[in-house]
């Protein structure tokens, strides 16, 4: 269940800080006609992805699950001239929102999506990177492997933020679901990389009770 206030709150964080925008809002509502679940990035947690992005310089930046293209429309926002985002979607239906949504941005050129299952096209990047930025937003179960992928992929300094791991609360019970495994999986992996180091920051608002792991690439 969602608190009215979190909803509250967040109606006036998007009304004081974000103000309407055409391709990212074209995107959500083209995602909606289509049939598409609502389960982007609320529009302020779309705005942190891309002030970290921002915020650390990010030129190339890498999306796995792109649904309708909405988080991605954020993050390319935080690219300079010259700059690449490659992102990941096995549905071919969100796939072809997604795209309508960047051509209608007249981000095309800059946003090139690949139609296809992330742990298929993951390998294939490799002469690619490597990624100052990954966002991880795909099926929760793959999470480790994803985590696994994107350390591949990086440098010294990548961020890498993974969506959607406090759930509810679920995250801390070890018989929790297949999602809540993977997640589980996941923070194993970056507690047992030495080359890895993060936090988790619980969120609340529109989208309920989560959260997000922001894990640095140290070396
Ligand atoms: N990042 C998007 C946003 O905030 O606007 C939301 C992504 S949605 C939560 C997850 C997406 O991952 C869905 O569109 C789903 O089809 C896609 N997906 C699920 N499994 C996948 C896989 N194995 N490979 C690539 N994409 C996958």
């Amino acid at each position: 269940t969602v608190d009215p206030r979190w909803e509250e709150v967040d109606r006036y964080l998007v009304d004081r800080l974000i103000p309407p925008d055409a391709a990212r809002d074209g995107a959500l509502a083209a995602s909606g006609s289509a049939g598409l679940p609502p389960i982007a990035v609320a529009p302020t947690h779309g705005k942190l992805l891309m002030l970290l992005a921002q915020g650390m310089g990010a030129r190339r930046i890498l999306e796995i699950g792109t649904l309708g293209g909405y988080s991605t429309l954020w993050l390319a926002r935080a690219l300079p001239a010259g700059g690449r985002l490659v992102t990941i979607e096995a549905d071919p239906r969100h796939a072809a929102v997604a795209r309508g949504s960047f051509a209608r941005a007249g981000l095309a050129g800059i946003i090139d999506l690949r139609e296809g299952r992330a742990l298929d096209v993951l390998p294939t990047l490799r002469g690619e990177g490597p990624f100052d930025f990954v966002f991880i937003d795909a099926d929760k179960p793959s999470n480790p492997d994803y985590v696994a992928h994107a350390l591949t992929l990086a440098r010294p300094g990548t961020l890498i933020v993974l969506d959607n791991v406090v759930r509810r609360g679920a995250v801390t019970d070890p018989a929790g679901d297949e999602a809540v495994q993977g997640v589980r999986r996941a923070l194993d992996l970056v507690a047992a990389e030495p080359r890895l180091d993060a936090t988790v920051i619980q969120t609340v608002g529109e989208k309920g009770w989560d959260g997000f792991a922001l894990i640095r690439v140290v070396g």
